[in-house]
């Protein structure tokens, strides 16, 4: 149940509305969030009760809805959620373009890349710094010098930089370097984590854990957003399934599902999705035929040689294609994708403060 507050709801009220919860034995949060006053309780509320909280004046509305997310809930908010990254709207009619290697490997390459990005039109730049590697024999990462490395080339072709937190540990060290947070599947159900990324102030975008249900994604979204941090993108990657062909089975279906749902922005990583070069573009332009907010694409000079996720990165020239594949796409659905107002966006005035 959500009980969101008039905005000019007394103190008094609200502690009288805790006095009530209490005595029932209801446990409950008091959140203020997206400029409401709301309290979220998930026990159920008999009537009784609902009533009696219908006669406090101080209350605009009571939802009744039991779900274990309130506050990622529609139930909560119609309105999709949408906020600024510098000067690019995250959530809005736009079709976000996230591009750069798996793994930041050396000056030359991110910024290459970060040149060729810029020149596409492309306004945020991905590039792991410290990696969540299955073997622990593998490349791990340049830690401390591949944060700087791609900050200094987002700076230097006026990019924003999303790349991944690996670890509580980690949060301040990455924080300098990061517009957005990255929260790797393996860590979607790492809560204390999650609640750190809680309190602070620059947006999260949540992958999906890789086995996780739906529900358990929505949760730990909730997780970061009863913290205080309203800005939270959730980002399908591929979920684990029976058929080796590919890494991950791209959850095309989970896209809608999760707008249904949730008033949060939703992107898609379709190469981790997949893990295959080859079926990058195609299921890039299902996502976005899907309804994804957004696309992160793992992109390298020489695939053939990437330290990392080679097999699913694609040719530099192929992501030229993939752009103009999916502008189509987002064309017939009524969406711009970032690169056609690169020059002119028309949303900058959402962004200026
Ligand atoms: C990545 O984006 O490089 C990554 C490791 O992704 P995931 O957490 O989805 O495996
Ligand atoms: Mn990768």
């Amino acid at each position: 149940m959500i009980i969101e507050l008039k905005k000019d709801a007394k103190p008094e009220t609200v502690e009288g509305i805790k006095i009530l919860l209490e005595e029932k034995k209801l446990p409950y949060r008091f959140h203020h969030i997206y400029k409401k006053d709301v309290f979220t309780i998930v026990s159920k509320v008999d009537t009784e009760m609902v009533n009696i909280l219908g006669n406090i004046s101080g209350i605009e509305e009571i939802i009744t809805d039991n779900t274990e997310y309130p506050l990622a809930s529609i139930a909560l908010k119609k309105e999709r959620t949408s906020f600024c990254v510098n000067d690019n709207v995250i959530g809005g009619d736009q079709i976000n373009i996230v591009a750069g290697p798996c793994s930041i490997e050396s000056e030359e390459q991110i910024f290459g890349i970060a040149e060729f990005l810029s020149k596409a039109g492309i306004k945020f730049i991905r590039g792991g710094a410290y990696k969540p590697r299955t073997s622990p024999y593998r490349f791990q990462g340049l830690g401390l010098d591949g944060l700087k490395l791609i900050r200094a080339a987002a700076d230097e072709y006026g990019l924003s930089v999303v790349t991944e937190v690996l670890d509580s540990s980690l949060i301040d060290q990455t924080y300098p370097y990061a517009d957005i947070l990255q929260i790797g599947s393996r860590n979607m159900h790492n809560f204390h984590f999650l609640k750190l990324l809680g309190k602070v102030d620059k947006p999260v975008m949540l992958k999906r854990g890789m086995s996780a249900p739906i529900a358990e994604w929505l949760m730990a979204a909730e997780y970061i957003l009863t913290e205080g941090n309203e800005k939270v993108i959730l980002c399908e990657r591929g979920i684990r399934s029976f058929d080796s062909m590919v890494r991950n089975t791209m959850d095309i279906a989970a896209i809608p599902m999760v707008k249904n749902l949730s008033h949060l922005p939703v992107w898609a990583d379709p190469s981790h999705g997949t893990g295959r070069r080859e079926l990058v573009t195609p299921v890039s332009m299902a996502a976005v035929a899907a309804g994804a907010d957004g696309l992160m694409i793992e992109i390298h000079q020489d695939p053939d040689h990437a330290l990392s996720d080679g097999a699913q990165s694609l040719y530099l020239e192929q992501f030229t294609e993939l752009i103009s594949q999916v502008k189509l796409i987002a064309q017939a659905i009524g969406r711009p994708v970032e690169p056609q107002i690169s020059k002119k966006p028309k949303n900058l005035n959402l962004c200026v403060e």
